[in-house]
């Protein structure tokens, strides 16, 4: 078996700012298993660095099974070696699948038996900035039928409207753990007049009594992000929110994803799928599970410069996924 990571330097178009930190470019650790290929977009938040990840791959790449099918062997053998480190595992993880795709010649959609035309679209993310920035990244985002704009920053509400003036598409919010119960219960209802369909992650994930207080009165739809990671954190959400917002390199890969839409399900919750700044091939990763999901904002790869690879493909926001077999995801080189 043929293990091999390397970390890459991916150049943003254009500065990309949340409620916590802005930045102008990522480094990436790309995972290669045999012909199989995996991504980990490290955030600091979740205590991953590139520095974690160097450090944690080889310990990961050295537990894993040879045979293509264990791949929940390949996971508890991961899991008992390194507790946390999700976005390495999700790397490993996504490497995994995309082999036994190649093996059996089939892409991942397919082989969990999904329809490809049930896709959802996509949002277009509008990142933290000055109001004119935001305003032009607006009128900039033509080919994208629905936004998600982020929150969390002074005078986002009025930044909000000043977005609203110029566009009629449906827009999300994020606001990236920024508020207080008090503020975000104010701006929802502010935000509902601006025809926002619902908020990601109004306040931060340790208050859990303030979103249980938050949900009870909240006009829009709650959806947390920060708050869910794996599957068992889902049972506890219950009463705090509508919905859950996946992504692999919280949930450690697409063999978690898999649970936490199940769990999600079985608790009554929607399902929003989330990436975060990651190349065609993280994205298209998650994009063979949006079938499942309810709402999708997978554009981080729209968002890089010099994309490394090539793989799913949005068409107006709704996502065309490859057909080639595993992620069916190919170098741009
Ligand atoms: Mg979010």
């Amino acid at each position: 078996m043929r293990t091999h990571f390397q970390t890459r330097r991916l150049a943003l178009i254009d500065p990309f700012g949340v409620s916590r930190e802005t930045s102008t470019e990522k480094f990436n650790t790309f995972v290669e298993v045999d012909d199989g290929l995996g991504e980990a977009a490290p955030l600091s938040f979740y205590g991953e660095s590139r520095e974690t990840l160097e450090a944690v791959l080889p310990l990961l790449l050295a537990v894993i099974e040879e045979d293509p099918f264990a791949i929940e062997q390949s996971h508890a053998n991961m899991q008992r070696r390194i507790g946390m480190n999700s976005a390495a595992k999700a790397a490993v993880d996504m490497a995994l699948y995309d082999r036994l795709g190649k093996r059996l010649g089939q892409p991942l959609y397919r082989i969990w038996g999904l329809d490809p035309e049930k896709t959802p679209l996509s949002t277009y993310t509008i990142g933290l900035d000055t109001t004119e920035e935001m305003v032009r990244k607006t009128r900039q985002a033509e080919g994208y039928p629905i936004l998600k704009i982020k929150m969390g920053q002074p005078g986002d509400l009025e930044q909000l409207q000043a977005i609203r003036e110029v566009t009629d598409k449906p827009i999300r919010v994020d606001a990236n753990a920024a508020w207080t119960p008090k503020e975000a219960l104010s701006k929802i209802d502010a935000m509902r007049e601006l025809g926002v369909e619902f908020v990601e992650q109004p306040l931060p994930p340790e208050n859990v009594e303030g979103m249980r207080w938050l949900y009870r009165r909240s006009r829009l739809p709650l959806i947390v992000d920060e708050s869910c990671k794996t599957s068992k954190d889902i049972p506890g959400l219950v009463g705090q929110c509508d919905g859950i917002n996946i992504k692999l390199m919280k949930s450690g890969g697409l063999h978690e994803a898999l649970k936490m839409v199940a769990a999600a399900r079985a608790h009554g919750l929607q399902i929003m799928l989330g990436s975060m700044i990651e190349s065609s091939l993280a994205n298209t990763a998650a994009a063979h599970l949006s079938p499942l999901v309810d709402y999708a904002d997978l554009d981080g790869h729209v968002l890089i410069a010099e994309d490394p690879y090539e793989g799913l493909f949005l068409e107006e926001g709704k996502i065309r996924l490859p057909d080639g077999p595993g992620l069916g995801v190919t170098p741009r080189v």
